[in-house]
């Protein structure tokens, strides 16, 4: 490729709504460019990566015998309905109406889909078990989009779906999704750990594993033993040891002795799948309890009631937060409790009360509640979220805490999505049974830029030579001097005849523009053409250590096999 005419502008500054090092390195570098907030233009040179991961995440998708297929990114709301996640995926769901008002949504994942279509499809065992796949895009109305691309609101995901007809055969393809995936961010050069994890708005039942990518910029926290297998996402992490569990019974105070209204306090929270909270309090024997669920109206900055007259809730700066609870500042709204107010949280909900109470240690406790005034709480266990210097749960070393970027997820769904769309097939004996599921998610352009993330360094990005988006950079140092140009021209020839992917950078810039731009662009080897062309000489200097040899044109080819 000549750079002279490829359309992968530099920039020299760091643009300033940029917050992350892969934010600003893929602005800078030319990848891609804003087209509205979280929605991203990939140019020329970020596509071709993309097209590298994608086909190192094919390779190993195709291994595990998974058939690729592509459904489509507009889906009807009924599919939804029918899943019942129409209402439960919430403000992220990007919805739309037709000419004729017939209602759609723009796929977050495609679970609704793909069951119906093996619904429709598939119906005895010997057609079992079934893997397939995409790699397609994805909307979802962030919160927050932010750092680029990893966090958008248009994205690219590879997503897979299987088909078993037993648990066992479940457990059997979860494994094999799970080694396809520590090769596929191996085969990408990340830097990254598989952690338990919880299932979110994905739901299901078996077991679940997010890979992360470590970064100081991940949303994730991670804990992990120093001299075990341990690592788990801190929001699914309990101590080792939960203390006794305690029954009691609720009473909502307005309607027993109206000591306290039950005013309904509600958190606005800054995580993706409720985005409020309610927060009511009551009394388990006497002890008052702030009871958080999910809601779907705000209130904020409310004092409730005269007993809890130091009960106060409010928007936190993000510097409050960290000097109050020690923890990421990347949540707002903490409940300033007093101490001897219990926090009883429902289990849906467990992430984002753990992000507001988490780092202050107090006593968590999780339950389902049901919504009402009067209801038992038949058990809870007392739960406190871990802590760095804990001993492992698995009684193996102490916990440590890193920060993560989420760039996979595997799940057993189990009957979850085959249930409610009817996806069933009859088994040996004739009998019918809903299949067993599993989904396996890997955002494609999030792992991009968690490559960045982990290979830059104050002058540019640092490809990985497996994706990189060319082998060489070749570069004639001065294109008017005959001797250079021609000893350039030659060699671009010769280096893609001889199977290397180049870009040659033959514009009539400065020396100084050339390297800079060529640091910034982090292809793992740069040829240089300059002074000593006339002596059939290159300069060749490796990226990542800043290597610089000598070598003979005539041999060059060789040398970088
Ligand atoms: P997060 O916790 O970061 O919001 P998620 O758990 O909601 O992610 P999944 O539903 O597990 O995401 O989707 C599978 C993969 O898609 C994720 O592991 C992640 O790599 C990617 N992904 C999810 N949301 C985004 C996004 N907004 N932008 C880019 N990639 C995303
Ligand atoms: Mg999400
Ligand atoms: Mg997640
Ligand atoms: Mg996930």
């Amino acid at each position: 490729m000549r750079q002279q005419t490829f359309f992968s502008p530099t920039m020299r500054d760091i643009p300033a709504d940029a917050e992350s090092k892969s934010h600003q390195l893929m602005i800078r570098a030319g990848l891609m460019r804003q087209t509205a907030a979280g929605i991203y233009s990939y140019l020329p040179i970020g596509t071709r990566v993309l097209r590298k991961i994608e086909a190192i995440v094919r390779e190993e998708m195709d291994r595990t015998g998974a058939q690729e297929l592509l459904m489509p990114a507009i889906q009807p709301a009924e599919l939804w309905e029918e899943s019942g996640r129409l209402d439960d995926y919430g403000p992220e769901l990007m919805r739309l109406n037709d000419r004729h008002e017939r209602r759609f949504v723009l796929g977050p994942t495609h679970e609704e889909v793909i069951t119906s279509l093996i619904r429709d499809g598939v119906h005895s065992y010997k057609r079992l078990p079934l893997y397939v796949y995409q790699i397609q895009t994805k909307y979802r109305d962030e919160r927050r989009p932010r750092f680029g691309l990893l966090r958008g609101r248009e994205f690219i995901m590879k997503d897979a779906y299987s088909f078993e007809p037993s648990e066992e055969a479940l457990d059997r393809t979860y494994n094999v999704m799970y080694e396809a995936y520590t090769n596929i961010f191996k085969r990408c050069g990340l830097d990254f750990r598989a952690v338990e994890a919880d299932a979110g708005a994905i739901g299901g039942t078996g077991g679940t594993h997010e890979f992360m990518a470590l970064a100081d910029i991940g949303e994730d926290t991670i804990a992990y033993s120093d001299q075990s297998e341990f690592a788990a996402n801190v929001e699914i992490a309990p101590t080792p040891q939960p203390s006794e569990k305690q029954e009691g019974t609720l009473k909502a105070l307005n309607t027993e002795n109206g000591a306290a209204s039950a005013d309904e306090v509600a958190l606005r929270m800054d995580q993706d799948v409720p985005t409020v909270i309610h927060a009511r309090l009551f009394y388990i024997e006497e002890a008052p309890v702030l009871i958080l669920t999910r809601g779907d109206h705000e209130i904020s900055d409310v004092k409730v009631g005269n007993f809890f007259d130091t009960l106060h809730v409010k928007e936190a700066t993000p510097r409050e937060i960290e000097q109050k609870f020690g923890a990421s500042a990347e949540f707002i709204g903490p409940v300033d409790a007093p101490a001897n107010v219990k926090i009883i949280a429902d289990h849906a909900i467990r992430p984002l009360v753990s992000a507001i109470c988490g780092g202050n240690k107090r006593e968590l406790f999780y339950t389902n509640v049901a919504h009402g005034r009067d209801f038992e709480v038949e058990a809870f266990a007392d739960i406190r979220m871990i802590q760095e210097g804990d001993s492992s749960p698995d009684g193996k070393g102490f916990v440590q805490f890193a920060e993560g970027i989420e760039v996979g997820q595997v799940f057993k769904l189990g009957t979850k999505y085959s249930e409610a769309l009817g996806a069933s097939f009859l088994d040996e004996n004739g009998k019918s049974a809903p299949m067993q599921m599993g989904c396996y998610g890997i955002g494609i352009s999030r792992t991009l830029a968690a490559i960045v993330e982990q290979n830059h360094d104050n002058d540019g990005i640092i490809w990985p030579k497996a994706i990189a988006p060319f082998d060489l950079h070749l570069l004639v140092i001065n294109p008017k001097d005959e001797a250079q140009l021609t000893l350039a021209e030659n060699l671009y020839e010769v280096l893609q005849s001889e199977g290397f992917d180049v870009l040659y950078d033959d514009r009539k810039e400065r020396a100084g523009v050339k390297f800079k731009d060529a640091d910034l662009y982090g292809l793992p080897i740069r040829i240089a053409a300059g002074k000593k062309a006339s002596e059939g000489i290159v300069e060749v200097k490796d990226r990542k250590t800043g290597e610089m040899t000598e070598v003979q044109a005539q041999d060059l080819a060789a040398y970088l096999k």
